[in-house]
């Protein structure tokens, strides 16, 4: 059973509905957006349902309450038809405006992501993404460079004014990575429930990237950890499974992420870098995944792929970038959408 507060609803109220399902022998989960907060109810006994969701709806703050069968209760479609808007700097993911999130797989040097970051401001995009820790498959390839990464993302956000989105590995990172705009938590950590539950302690907004071995519905219940440690302000990212083609480095799910976008609330972005593995393949399923109804993208854009530490062959060049944002553009207004 999930309560939706209205937008008006206050602390108290809030406070008044979590203490008498409490009371009533409910498990509450408390999960606030920016808009609306949802608490979410599991666990009182069957016959009851009816006649407490009938109170409770009468209760000051509520908006309504619905009864809702499915794991993942708080980000269900079911709990809010509407999609859930999660801000970034400028652009609100989720409301019609197609945020694109760009920059380097990771940061490598003061020079690289300063490049990086007023190439990716000039053509249009919303925010900076740059890893500081790297998950690598190898031990002995480049892992970030850490806190030093961070001054750097920093210094970039001064100066373009862009919000910096960065990976999280381990629950003691989040600490660290105190002055991101965005935690990112990768595929390889999508079932790490200890750090979902962390950054759901945060108010900071999540990008939650879809497992490669991982269902739709196990990323749809990765994301409802977040929103039961309290934080709804998720966008969820389709970044491509394993299948038995190897052509591209992973098969971008667009039917995944269409699928996922009528069961969740939370606005769901693509990944055409880590999908296809080459920067020769990004532009066209960047713009099939915004035809397709995208909330938006993240995409690798690096100012010199040849040498760049992690990701080259998949990262953009500048002027490839700008070239597709001005395609993006285009076939977002096609759908009636803004980038
Ligand atoms: C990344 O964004 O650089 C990354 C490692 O992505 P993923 O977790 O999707 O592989
Ligand atoms: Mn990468």
């Amino acid at each position: 059973m999930i309560i939706v507060m209205g937008p008006q609803a206050q602390e108290e109220d809030i406070q008044r509905v979590s203490d008498k399902l409490k009371e009533w022998g409910y498990d509450s989960h408390i999960s606030r957006g920016v808009e609306r907060t949802l608490i979410g109810a599991v666990g009182a006994p069957e016959g009851e349902k009816e006649s407490i969701a009938e109170q409770l709806s009468r209760f000051s703050g509520v908006d309504h309450v619905v009864p809702i069968l499915k794991p993942y209760k708080l980000v269900s479609r079911e709990s809010q038809a509407q999609t859930t808007r999660v801000k970034v700097g400028e652009v609100e993911f989720g409301s019609g405006q197609v945020g694109v999130i760009a920059g380097p797989c990771a940061v490598e040097s003061e020079e690289q992501i300063l490049e990086a970051a007023r190439a990716v401001k000039a053509a249009g995009a919303c925010a900076l993404r740059g890893g500081v820790y790297k998950p690598r498959t190898s031990p002995y390839s480049f892992q970030g460079l850490g806190p030093e990464g961070l001054k750097l993302m920093v210094a970039a956000r001064e100066e373009t004014g862009l919000p910096i989105v960065t990976e999280v590995m381990n629950t003691q990172q989040i600490d660290l990575l105190a002055e991101a705009d965005v935690l990112q938590v990768g595929a390889r950590n999508m079932q790490h429930y200890d750090l979902l539950r962390a950054v759901g302690q945060t108010d900071k907004p999540v990008l939650l990237k879809r497992g490669f071995a991982a269902t739709v519905q196990d990323w749809l219940r990765a994301a409802e950890y977040i929103a039961a440690a309290g934080n709804l302000r998720i966008i969820m990212c389709e970044r491509g499974i394993r299948t038995f083609e190897t052509q591209t480095r992973f098969t971008l799910d667009l039917g995944g992420m269409a699928a996922a976008q009528l069961e969740t609330h939370l606005p769901v972005i693509a990944d055409p870098s880590h999908s296809m593995g080459t920067h020769e393949l990004v532009p066209q399923m960047a713009l099939a995944a915004i035809a397709a109804g995208a909330d938006g993208l993240i995409i690798e854009v690096h100012p010199h792929p040849d040498q760049a530490l992690s990701d080259g062959p998949q990262s953009l060049t500048p002027a490839s970038f700008h070239r597709l944002m001005t395609n993006l553009r285009a076939v977002a207004q096609a759908i009636g959408k803004e980038l």
